[in-house]
């Protein structure tokens, strides 16, 4: 079935609590979502399967948790300062600000479908830009045509630290707008206390902060949003077949967790989009707009897998001179190189950077496991078919009379027995039907229901999500049972 509009996603989410508008009792506050129940469940169960696969499964990754909050100096060499920043126009009737690349994608899409008829590579072609000096950019919010010129704007939250006052530039500091510096500046500690050799990766999962322009689209573009990112550091010159196994490996992580192919594409940054370190760039974007018209409009980025050369590491150590024999950076007191004992020689590892969202990773799932079925009433049901492992509740146990203590009083016995090896349930504020359309709705694999038989023969239903399929468990093979169906 084809995916539903994110619109659906975000009804089903604050309906069933996966996702709530944050700060709504206040009115809001744009693009911050809170995650409910569900959601935290899913979040968590997300992260956990990316660490287990990326950690736990393999033999050549660490893990970190670096601070939020790094040396401001970390942000300069990074390069952050000075180029991490979107285009920015603003209307000078309505004074509203908006991305103007983002902008002039947008409204330019129908002389776009016409030009790529002829030359489907024509963006590379267009000079950015040339739309809004034809005219021909409307304001969103007014419909004017009058904007200031383009200039950049840097994404990253500025707060100060300790009780100083707000303009001290000394104690300025900014939230990390990606996880992947905490890494490099790491790379030193980890090596030695991990005694590794290349190749190996360093995996980190945590917030995020980007000031973004024009952000929206549910929990695809926020200002507050977490990543999950690996990076792996390879001898220069084994950089290129990594890279090409990542994103064959990222790919298959997305499938194996239920995402469909035909939902999938792999999308090769051109070199006018490449960051400014980067030797090669490829996006796993995901169908988030399956409602848009042309197929071109319909795919956004899921996640990006860099090969970021050496950059990162040289940038941050102290011994880089310039021609001059001037270091070029004058404040770190390390050098991240690496000493290659095999073959005697020193050099700056190459990286290779899978980065996902975790937000956007869990909205492409809920995309991808929305599906409606037709119960034999002719009434609509909405069936969540999450992988299991990311089900947020697994099993959900339902006396069939909760008027009956007998009923009521083993299937919570059997929910507390169920609990410590499987997130279970119990609830009976409703009739059995209702119960399970509300938890196919949420994704819930099974629904084990107690009824009177239960009580002779120590048996209960046991029903499937998908199929709708019921099956006669033993009480006493229960768990055994579900453990083995949770596993495919
Ligand atoms: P975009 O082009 O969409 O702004 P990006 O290329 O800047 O994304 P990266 O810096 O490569 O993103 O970050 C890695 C991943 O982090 C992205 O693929 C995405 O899943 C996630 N991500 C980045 N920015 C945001 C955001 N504002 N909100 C939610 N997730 C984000």
């Amino acid at each position: 079935m084809a995916s539903p509009n994110i619109e659906t996603i975000v009804s089903l989410a604050k309906r069933r609590g996966f996702v709530f508008p944050s700060s709504e009792i206040y009115g809001g506050l744009g693009s911050a979502w809170d995650y409910g129940p569900l959601g935290v469940e899913l979040c968590n169960n997300v992260k956990q399967a990316w660490w287990r696969w990326m950690v736990y499964e393999r033999d050549d990754i660490e893990g970190l948790d670096s601070s939020i909050i790094l040396n401001r100096m970390v942000w300069k060499y990074s390069g952050h300062e000075d180029t991490f920043s979107d285009p920015l126009r603003e209307c000078r009737e309505c004074n509203s600000r908006f991305r103007a690349d983002k902008l002039e994608d947008e409204q330019s899409e129908a002389s776009a479908a016409e030009q790529r008829k002829t030359e489907p590579n024509f963006r590379a072609l267009v000079p950015r830009g040339a739309w809004f000096s034809a005219g021909k950019i409307k304001c969103p919010n007014c419909g004017k045509v009058n904007w200031t010129d383009e200039k950049p704007f840097n994404l990253m939250f500025q707060t100060h630290v300790g009780a100083t006052a707000e303009d001290d530039e000394s104690s300025l500091v900014y939230l990390r707008p990606e996880t992947a510096q905490g890494i490099f500046i790491n790379f030193a500690n980890v090596l030695t206390t991990s005694r590794r050799k290349l190749p190996f990766g360093v995996a980190q999962i945590g917030k995020s902060f980007r000031n973004e322009v024009t952000p929206g689209n549910f929990i695809f573009r926020t200002r507050e949003f977490e990543q999950m990112e690996m990076e792996y550091f390879v001898k220069p010159g084994e950089d290129e077949q990594a890279h090409q196994e990542w994103i064959d490996a990222c790919h298959n992580w997305f499938t194996s967790l239920g995402i469909s192919a035909s939902n999938l594409r792999l999308y090769e940054q051109p070199k006018e989009e490449l960051a400014h370190y980067a030797k090669r760039t490829v996006d796993i974007q995901y169908r988030f707009f399956p409602e848009r018209d042309e197929d071109e409009r319909q795919w956004d980025e899921l996640m990006g897998i860099a090969n970021r050369t050496d950059f990162d590491l040289r940038t941050h150590s102290k011994k880089p001179e310039d021609a001059e024999g001037k270091r070029l950076n004058p404040d770190s007191t390390e050098d991240l190189s690496y000493f290659d004992e095999a073959n005697k020689e020193r050099f700056y590892p190459y990286v290779i950077e899978p980065a996902a969202g975790v937000n956007r990773s869990v909205l492409a799932i809920l995309m991808d496991a929305y599906s409606e079925k037709t119960n034999n009433k002719g009434e609509t049901r909405v069936i969540l078919k999450l992988h299991p492992s990311l089900a947020p509740i697994k099993v959900a146990i339902l006396p069939l009379a909760k008027n009956k203590s007998e009923i009521v009083a083993l299937a919570k016995s059997i929910k507390r027995s169920l609990q410590p090896s499987l997130r279970a349930v119990y609830d009976d504020t409703g009739g059995i039907g209702k119960l399970y359309a509300r938890q196919d709705e949420i994704g819930t694999p099974f629904c084990v229901t107690v009824d009177h038989q239960s009580l002779e023969d120590e048996a209960v239903t046991v029903r499937d999500r998908d199929t709708w399929e019921q099956e006669r468990v033993k009480v006493s093979d229960l768990q055994e049972h579900l453990l083995n169906r949770l596993k495919t």
